[in-house]
């Protein structure tokens, strides 16, 4: 008999957690999602917990998906620890975590130069899109065998990876389904959004990182002040940025509404405000929407 409160279940590849999700829904309870790549943090936590709260059953899958990796060197670096992870899960009540390998993902490909990738659509173009080609068709590509593994559920995405939330939901649309709810950022009390790879930051860098918060809530009061130039606001942003071993790769303007790869020029009526920027080991992304909060 089905108990909610039991021990989180770990189903180790694709297969038998399209099956347990099938019983669920059979069953007719509704069904949380929230995709990750493990090396969890208190950013994914708040997603898997808000899917606990608004659904009957929860489920998250942890896999590092290779196809969204533009960088080998990235991708070996990728924090691993599954038995932490699932403990994790367990504390906040999730009901099942699976995995896979990426043969088990891609049963109906000999090898991975056979696999057709999804156009990713438009959100996929510019900014992050422009730096990592092809890493969102990896994400396109991975997130619909995931959600077809899970079925129709609430699916959980963050705020955190703003394009990847226009890509899903474009993916979503062309498939019927999920249903797709973007959570906001949590961020580190210093500022610095949670990401699995602040873990390759050392103290120092981890702190001298914190500019990357800083330079979008200076654009967001900016705004706030009446500044709605994109160059202006841009220049608010670098001046943050300017912090020694910050290496800049973009600090952008994009209309969140009326996504465009080319920088918007001159006054914007919505924006949200993109950087990403290396330090140390680590490449890490931001994102604010600047015409909202204080
Ligand atoms: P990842 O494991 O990096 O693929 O992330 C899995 C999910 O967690 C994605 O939907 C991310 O946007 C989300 N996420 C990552 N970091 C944060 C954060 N700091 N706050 C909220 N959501 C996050």
């Amino acid at each position: 008999m089905w108990q909610p409160d039991c021990m989180v279940v770990h189903l180790p590849d694709p297969d038998s957690a399209r099956g347990w999700c099938a019983e669920q829904r059979a069953a007719g309870r509704s069904i949380g999602f929230v995709p990750t790549m493990g090396g969890l943090h208190e950013g994914h936590l708040s997603l898997v917990r808000r899917a606990v709260a608004e659904n009957e059953i929860t489920c998250v899958s942890i896999f590092v998906n290779p196809l969204q990796f533009n960088d080998p060197g990235d991708l070996a670096s990728y924090p691993r620890n599954l038995d932490d992870d699932i403990r994790q899960l367990q504390d906040i009540g999730c009901d099942m975590v699976f995995t896979g390998t990426f043969e088990q993902f891609f049963l109906d490909v000999e090898s991975p130069e056979d696999i057709v990738q999804r156009d990713p659509g438009p959100g996929a173009d510019g900014v992050e899109g422009a730096g990592r080609p092809g890493h969102f068709a990896g994400v396109a590509t991975i997130c619909e065998r995931l959600f077809k593994v899970v079925g129709s559920a609430r699916t959980y995405f963050g705020e955190k990876d703003f394009q990847q939330t226009l890509v899903v939901k474009d993916l979503a649309r062309a498939l019927g389904y999920p249903e797709i709810v973007v959570c906001p950022t949590v961020r580190e009390p210093s500022g610095l959004a949670y990401s699995s790879r602040n873990v390759l930051l050392t103290d120092s860098e981890r702190e001298r990182a914190a500019c990357i918060s800083r330079a979008l809530f200076s654009a967001r009061h900016a705004w706030h002040q009446g500044e709605c130039e994109a160059g202006k606001l841009r220049e608010v942003m670098l001046r943050e940025l300017d912090v020694d071993g910050i290496d800049v790769e973009y600090a952008e303007l994009r209309d969140p509404h009326d996504w465009r790869p080319e920088a918007p020029a001159g006054s914007l009526v919505r924006a949200q405000a993109l950087i990403a920027a290396r330090i140390g080991k680590a490449r890490l992304i931001d994102n604010l929407r600047l015409d909202r909060g204080a």
